[in-house]
C-alpha cells in the first residue's frame, strides 16, 4: 500500500503573511525561517540547489563503479570509475605537489617573443584552457546551417568586468581576496613573498586594463551588436601584434572568416601586446595556468582556490572530496556518467507525459499569440511558425556524446588534461560543418532547462523532471504550475529580447514589422523599470535590463502554463484538494518550485552576474501581473504587491 502524497507542503506555509504582500514567503516562510544552509553549500532548496541531492545519487553510482577495477578498458564504467578513483586518491595527488603542471610552466618560461606567446595561446586552445583568447566553434548567427569561429572577450579572473571598477566594500573584499589568491599561487611555486606580491599586482594590472575594453552584460544582450563577421586577412591587417592566421594554423583550422563578437577587447589586447613587457605577459600566463589547474594539484593549491571562492560565494567549508569529484566527473565526462544515471533513475514514462505537456503549452501559446492586441497579423504568422518549429528535447540525448580518451586509475592530473584535450577537439572538429542537432548542452542529471536560439530548441534534462517540478502522481495544478511554468518559460525565450532577434531557423534576422517590434520593446521596457524597483539585499536591487530575458520568460510562461492548465479537467473544475482550489494550487506550485534560501555573499554575486532574478522575484514579480492570482487569493488594493489593473504588465 502506498501512502497518500500531499503535494502542498502545509508545514512550510507561513499563514501570518498575506498572499498579496509576499506570496513567496507566504508559501515558503516557515520553511525559510528554519532551513539551514550547510557549511559547504551556498544555498538550499529547489532549482539549482536540487542538484545537491542529485549529486548524492551520482556519488552512489561513482562509488559503486569505481569499486571494481575490472571493467573493460575503454568502457563507460571504466572511464567514469577510474577518473573518480584517480581524483579520490588525494595521497598520490598531494605527493606530486605542483610537478604535473611544471611542463606547462616551463613552456611559458621559454617564450621569447610575441610569436612564441601566440604559439602558446594556440596550445591553450588545444587543451581547452583559454586565457587571452576566447574562442568557440558554433553556428553562424547569420547562417545557422554552418559552424564558424566566434571570438569573445575574455582574459579576466574576477567574475565580471565591473568587479575591477566598483568601490563598495564587498567588491573591495573580493578584489583583495583575488589578489591574495594570485600571491599565494606564486608563493607556492617558489616565489619570495615580495616577488609573489609584485607578480600578483602585475597580473591584476593587466586584467584591469583588459577589463576596460569589456562590454557589460547588458551591452552583450543586443545580439547584432555582438556579431561582426570579418575576413581573417583583414583582422591580421588591423591587428599589428596578433597573427590570427598563424594561430588558426596552429590549432588546425583553415578559416577565411570569423565572427569577432567584441572587437574592442581584441583591439585592446593587440595594443597591450605592443606595450606591456613580455615578462609581464609571462607572469600573467603563469597565474592563469596555475589558477586553471589549481583544483587538480596538491591540497595547498586547492585550498588557495577555495579561500578565494569563499569570499565570492560565502560558502564556508569545502565540499567533501567525494562531492568535489562528483562535480568534476559531471563537468568533464558528464554524458558518460549521465548514461549510468539515466539507466538507474529515469522513468521513461515521464518522457511522454512531459512531451504531452509541451504540446499542450504550444497550443495555449498559439492561442495567446492569436489574441494579442499589439501585434499585427503578419508578425503573428511568423511568430506561430517559429513556435511550431521549436525542437523538443526531453530526458537525455538520442545520441550520446562520446569521449575518446584514455583514463587511468592512478593519474588524476593527466586524466583531466586528456579530457580537456578531448573537449577542445570536440569543439574544433565542428568547424565548417553543419551543427549537430542532436547535441545537448547540459548533462541529463542536471536540474535545469534551457532554450537555444541558434537551434530553436528547448531542452529539459531528466534532472528537472522530478518534484517539485513534476511528479507522475501529482494533480495537474501542481505539474502545470511546476514543469508547465518552466516549459512556458523556455518557450517564451524564443520571443524574449534576445530570442526575438532570431528567426525560426536560428538565424539573426528580423521577422517583425517595425511597428510591432517597437511595441514589443516598449513593453519590455515597462518590465525593466518594474524589476529595477525590486530590492534584494539592503541596497542591492534586481538589474532590470540584465534580467529582462528571464523576466519576460517568467511573465509569459505563467500565462501560457495557466491557459494549458485550464484545458485540463481539474483546471475546468473547482474542486479543492487539501483545502486549496485548483487555481490556488497552480499559484502555490510556482512559489514552491523556486523555494530557495541563499547566502548573502552568493546573492550579491548572483545579482551582479546572473541573468535571472532572485527566486523571490521570480515568484512575486510575475504574480503581480497575473490576473488569476488576484482572484484565487482575493488580493486587496492595500496588499504590498497589489497593482491596479492598468499597471499589470502583459507581453505574451
Ligand atoms: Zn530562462
Amino acid at each position: 500500500m502506498t501512502e497518500e502524497r500531499h503535494f502542498v507542503d502545509v508545514a512550510a506555509v507561513d499563514s501570518t503573511i498575506r498572499p498579496g504582500d509576499n506570496f513567496f514567503m507566504r508559501v515558503n516562510g516557515t520553511w525559510y525561517d528554519t532551513a539551514k544552509i550547510a557549511d559547504d553549500q551556498v544555498g538550499v532548496g529547489s532549482y539549482s540547489f536540487l542538484n545537491i541531492p542529485q549529486k548524492q545519487l551520482l556519488e552512489n553510482i561513482l562509488e559503486e563503479v569505481s569499486a571494481s577495477p575490472e571493467h573493460p578498458k575503454g568502457s563507460i564504467e571504466q572511464k567514469v570509475g577510474d577518473f573518480y578513483a584517480s581524483g579520490m586518491d588525494t595521497a598520490a595527488i598531494n605527493a606530486r605537489g605542483y610537478s604535473p603542471v611544471q611542463p606547462i610552466l616551463d613552456q611559458i618560461v621559454q617564450i621569447q617573443s610575441i610569436p612564441d606567446l601566440e604559439t602558446f595561446l594556440a596550445s591553450e586552445i588545444k587543451t581547452n584552457n583559454q586565457s587571452l583568447i576566447g574562442m568557440r566553434v558554433s553556428p553562424d548567427d547569420q547562417n545557422s546551417t554552418i559552424n564558424i569561429i566566434h571570438l569573445s572577450q575574455t582574459g579576466l579572473g574576477l567574475p565580471d568586468r565591473d568587479y575591477y571598477f566598483k568601490t563598495d566594500e564587498s567588491t573591495l573584499d573580493i578584489q583583495k581576496a583575488y589578489q591574495t589568491y594570485l600571491t599565494t599561487l606564486f608563493e607556492l611555486t617558489g616565489s619570495s613573498a615580495a616577488d609573489a606580491e609584485k607578480a600578483a599586482t602585475t597580473v591584476y594590472g593587466i586584467e584591469k586594463n583588459l577589463a576596460e575594453s569589456h562590454k557589460t552584460r547588458i551591452e552583450r544582450r543586443v545580439v547584432k551588436e555582438n556579431y561582426h563577421k570579418v575576413a581573417v586577412a583583414d583582422l591580421d591587417k588591423d591587428h599589428t601584434q596578433i597573427n590570427w592566421s598563424s594561430i588558426f594554423e596552429n590549432v588546425g583550422l583553415k578559416a577565411d572568416s570569423l565572427d569577432i563578437r567584441q572587437p574592442a577587447y581584441y583591439e585592446k589586447l593587440d595594443k597591450m601586446l605592443a606595450t606591456v613587457p613580455l615578462e609581464d605577459w609571462k607572469t600573467y600566463l603563469k597565474a592563469h595556468t596555475l589558477s586553471s589547474y589549481a583544483n587538480f594539484l596538491s591540497s595547498p593549491f586547492e585550498k588557495a582556490s577555495f579561500e578565494y571562492s569563499k569570499v565570492v560565494s560565502g560558502q564556508s567549508k569545502q565540499l567533501t572530496r567525494a562531492q568535489e569529484m562528483v562535480q568534476q566527473v559531471d563537468r568533464q565526462i558528464g554524458f558518460d556518467l549521465g548514461q549510468l544515471y539515466v539507466k538507474r533513475y529515469f522513468n521513461e514514462d515521464a518522457k511522454q507525459r512531459v512531451l504531452d505537456l509541451v504540446n499542450n503549452l504550444q497550443k495555449s501559446f498559439e492561442n495567446r499569440i492569436n489574441e494579442l492586441d499589439w501585434m499585427s497579423d503578419s508578425t503573428k504568422t511568423q511568430a506561430k511558425e517559429k513556435l511550431y518549429s521549436i525542437t523538443k528535447k526531453i530526458g537525455y540525448p538520442d545520441k550520446w556524446r562520446e569521449y575518446k580518451v584514455r583514463i587511468d586509475r592512478d593519474s588524476y592530473f593527466e586524466n583531466v588534461v586528456e579530457l580537456r584535450k578531448d573537449a577542445a577537439k570536440y569543439q574544433l572538429d565542428k568547424f565548417g560543418k553543419a551543427p549537430d542537432k542532436t547535441e545537448w548542452g547540459t548533462t541529463p542529471s542536471t536540474v535545469t532547462a534551457y532554450y537555444n536560439p541558434s537551434l530553436n530548441e528547448i531542452v529539459f534534462p531528466a534532472g528537472i523532471l522530478q518534484y517539485p517540478y513534476f511528479d507522475q502522481n501529482a494533480d495537474d495544478a501542481i505539474n502545470y504550475g511546476g514543469i508547465g511554468m518552466v516549459i512556458g518559460h523556455e518557450l517564451t525565450h524564443a520571443f524574449d529580447d534576445q530570442g526575438a532577434q532570431f528567426d525560426k531557423d536560428g538565424n539573426l534576422k528580423n521577422w517583425w514589422t517595425a511597428e510591432d517590434y517597437e511595441k514589443f520593446k516598449a513593453k519590455t521596457q515597462q518590465l525593466i523599470e518594474r524589476y529595477d524597483t525590486f530590492t534584494v539585499l539592503d541596497s542591492v536591487h534586481v538589474k532590470g535590463a540584465m534580467t529582462i530575458g528571464e523576466n519576460t520568460a517568467d511573465n509569459g510562461g505563467i500565462y501560457i502554463a495557466y491557459d494549458a492548465f485550464k484545458m485540463t479537467d481539474q483546471g475546468k473544475g473547482n474542486t479543492p484538494i487539501d483545502g486549496y482550489t485548483p487555481d490556488q494550487r497552480f499559484c502555490y506550485s510556482i512559489a514552491r518550485i523556486w523555494r530557495v534560501k541563499t547566502r548573502d555573499e552568493f546573492m550579491r554575486t548572483y545579482v551582479n552576474t546572473n541573468s535571472h532574478s532572485p527566486a523571490m522575484w521570480r515568484v512575486n514579480g510575475p504574480l503581480m501581473n497575473f490576473e488569476p492570482f488576484y482572484s484565487a487569493y482575493d488580493l486587496q488594493p492595500t496588499d504590498q504587491n497589489y497593482k491596479p489593473e492598468s499597471e499589470r504588465i502583459k507581453i505574451w
